[in-house]
């Protein structure tokens, strides 16, 4: 070969390395791009079980209540009153930094029949971007609180914002939490109006579901016994039951 073919192969050369690497580079990019997006998708998507099998039935015809968030020492006795004097019995899931000033309340919970369960002790919404050590001890923490005021509390955890991940997850086979979700999510956090939030509520729980609540929202307490009602009249049953 002559200098200049020699130049020009090796310029050829240095050229289709070049694009192959910055199309591979693009490729990889946009490849680390998707699974980051769907990893953080399954962490958010509660339902896909990717990281932490979850509970999402109640038993056959009945409907399991759930409130999240509390105790709320306005809320929560409010909430207790309108199950008791219709006969039905619900689920809580609690934060731990909240038990602390509301022991016979969450005493109150549990002697009336409901199910107890954890909700973390900080509820911090930055949990997913902590490590593992620090997601375990706040999980353990939350549980290990509600055990001092009702050591018959059972092993369920319900995740914060429905996040799961895999710190997530060995921190609930270290503390043995059984994850409890949901089947239908009333959003009572964000919504204002309560006849449509009730008019939701009524169009989407059928049998078997277990509904998302919060006992420390005003708009929740005001439609309850409403929607406890209208429960009963399909011939529900609403009974802390998981399936
Ligand atoms: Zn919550």
């Amino acid at each position: 070969m002559t200098k200049p073919q020699v130049v020009f192969g090796v310029a050829i050369l240095a050229a289709v390395t070049i694009l192959l690497t910055s199309v591979s580079n693009y490729y990889l990019i946009a490849l680390m791009v998707c699974v980051s997006l769907f990893l953080f998708g399954m962490s958010m998507f509660l339902r896909a079980q990717f990281f932490v099998k979850s509970i999402f039935r109640s038993s056959e015809n009945n409907v399991l209540l759930s409130f999240d968030d509390g105790p709320d020492p306005l809320n929560t006795p409010i909430v207790l009153d309108i199950l008791k004097k219709n006969g039905a019995t619900a689920m809580f899931f609690l934060i731990g930094k909240k038990l602390k000033g509301n022991e016979a309340l969450i005493r109150r919970i549990h002697e009336e029949g409901h199910l107890l369960g954890s909700h973390s002790f900080s509820h911090d919404p930055k949990m997913g971007l902590w490590d593992k050590a620090r997601t375990a001890a706040d999980i353990e923490k939350g549980h290990e609180e509600l055990l001092k005021i009702v050591p018959g509390a059972g092993d369920w955890y319900r995740p914060p914002f429905g996040l799961t991940n895999p710190n997530i997850a060995a921190a609930l086979m270290k503390c043995g939490l059984k994850s409890i979700g949901w089947s239908v999510r009333s959003f009572d956090t964000v919504k204002k109006d309560p006849t449509k939030l009730l008019d939701k509520l009524t169009q989407e729980i059928k049998g078997s579901d277990i509904v998302l609540l919060h006992d420390t929202q005003d708009i929740t307490v005001s439609l309850l016994e409403t929607l406890i009602l209208e429960l009963k009249s399909r011939n529900l049953t609403l009974k802390a039951e998981l399936n």
